[in-house]
């Protein structure tokens, strides 16, 4: 591919030439069968352990982290103020290969592994800095084009996705339906070829500055379930009729452009339909799993961080003559907090395996994304605490980490509809 780092990072998974990058200043544990689980090593977002990882991954998620210091740390305040992030940041992002990674080469993406996918997904949540909407962009939108696109529709948008200077968005939510999908009302009727789609979506993120939404609409009301009439649609930005409405104005996630849309009779050429007429829930219900995965390795990470940034702040915050990480009660919080968020690592992980094995079904992913999450919102609650009245302060990490991990156990399906999953094949099962 186009790229240095790019070229680098395929050599590197493809075992020819020589790393391209510098292999100083790295905390390695050791490599193969011995890697370290994070349980043992020094700190939870140590570079080098995890069973699942190589020193090709190692090396990767070096340059990653990198990335994220230098190139998004650094603006992110601005950004959050802005309500969204550069599209220069994009364009960056996709020079140095972190956009599509595990989309195929033949379908124009870069051919890695899900678990370099991983990687950025992880190093994301280290940077603590929730405004660019990689993850969503490139293993949520990409993957519905790649697995049900036409030809023409990969050649159109994958090449520029994973280039940065096509930003992906999936907009199913809709003011009156969100957990309940069977019940949107946005429509697209056959006019000759054409469709003419109305309706209007809410919570679409990456929807301020996106070039291309997937859009849910419905496309035979006459079908013996609503889940039967339901199509996916490419609309592209500047289509006559389409209609960004207002950057919302969330309690976190300050640099993401999570936005509504508004459709007036949008027409649609035939080739705007992504897949099969009818057949849009079904790809829904199959592309769900890595979403939820995805959400569950963010809670985690972003839970490893804050574990990270907690235990720094308690071991130089002196009270009653002493550090606070010397209370025994702060202690034992933080050793319930190491426990909890290793035994979730554990999980995610063997759910990556799983994935990565095309195993991980509905009801495990469910899981995943309704344990992580709950416990990523534990981890923040006591961590803030712990920082006392300096947590409250914006300037603190851990302040914008508490408001982030708040939406993690709404989108990607609420962790209600988790359970209810879970529990639907607890009952099937028997
Ligand atoms: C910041 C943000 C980003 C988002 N990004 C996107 C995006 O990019 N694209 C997109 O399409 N959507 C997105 N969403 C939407 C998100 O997925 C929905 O908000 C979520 O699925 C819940 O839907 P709702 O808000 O309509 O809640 P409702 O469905 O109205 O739920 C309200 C409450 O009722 C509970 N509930 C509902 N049904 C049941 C049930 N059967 N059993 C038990 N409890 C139930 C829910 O758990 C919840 O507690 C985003 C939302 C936010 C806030």
């Amino acid at each position: 591919m186009a790229t240095p780092l790019l070229r680098g990072t395929l050599r590197l998974w493809g075992g020819r030439g020589a790393p391209c990058l510098p292999l100083a200043s790295r905390c390695y544990h050791s490599g193969g069968e011995e890697r370290l689980e994070t349980c043992s090593a020094k700190k939870l977002t140590d570079i080098g352990t995890r069973r699942i990882f190589s020193l090709k991954h190692d090396i990767f998620r070096e340059s990653v982290r990198k990335f994220f210091q230098e190139e998004v740390i650094p603006y992110h305040a601005e950004w959050e103020k802005a309500g969204e992030v550069s599209r220069e940041l994009w364009e960056k992002a996709g020079k140095q290969g972190l956009l599509g990674i595990n989309i195929a080469d033949r379908h124009g993406g870069i051919g890695g592994d899900l678990y370099s996918s991983a990687i950025v997904w992880e190093e994301q949540a280290y940077s603590n800095c929730t405004g660019p909407g990689f993850s969503l962009h490139s293993d949520i939108v990409m993957p519905y084009i790649a697995n049900y696109g036409s030809e023409e529709q990969m050649k159109r948008f994958i090449p520029e996705m994973v280039a940065g200077k096509c930003i992906g968005a999936i907009a199913m939510t809709e003011p009156e339906a969100g957990s309940d999908l069977q019940g949107i009302r946005t429509n697209a009727k056959k006019d000759g070829s054409d469709w003419i789609l109305n309706g209007s979506k809410v919570f679409v993120s990456n929807g301020w500055l996106c070039d291309v939404v997937i859009v849910v609409a419905i496309t035979n009301r006459e079908a013996h379930s609503s889940a039967h009439g339901i199509s996916l649609f490419l609309v592209e930005n500047g289509m006559k009729g389409f209609i960004k409405g207002r950057k919302l104005d969330k309690i976190g996630l300050k640099a993401q452009d999570t936005t509504e849309f508004f459709f007036e009779d949008v027409r649609l050429p035939a080739g705007a339909l992504l897949g099969e007429e009818n057949k849009g829930f079904y790809y829904l219900m199959q592309e769900i799993p890595q979403e939820r995965l995805i959400i569950s390795e963010i809670a985690v990470s972003a839970s490893e961080f804050m574990f990270e940034e907690t235990r720094d702040y308690v071991k130089q915050r002196k009270a009653f003559g002493k550090t606070v990480a010397d209370l025994q009660t702060v202690q034992h919080k933080l050793a319930e907090l190491k426990t909890s968020i290793c035994v979730a690592r554990a999980f995610v992980d063997s759910c990556l395996q799983l994935h990565r094995a095309k195993h991980l079904d509905l009801a495990t992913a469910a899981m995943a994304k309704y344990w992580a999450s709950d416990v990523q919102n534990r981890v923040a609650y006591d961590c803030l605490q712990l920082h006392g009245g300096w947590g409250y302060m914006w300037e603190y990490p851990i302040a914008k980490a508490y408001v982030d991990a708040r939406i993690q156990t709404i989108y990607g399906g609420t962790n209600e509809i988790m359970k209810e999953l879970i529990a639907r094949k607890i009952i099937h099962d028997q």
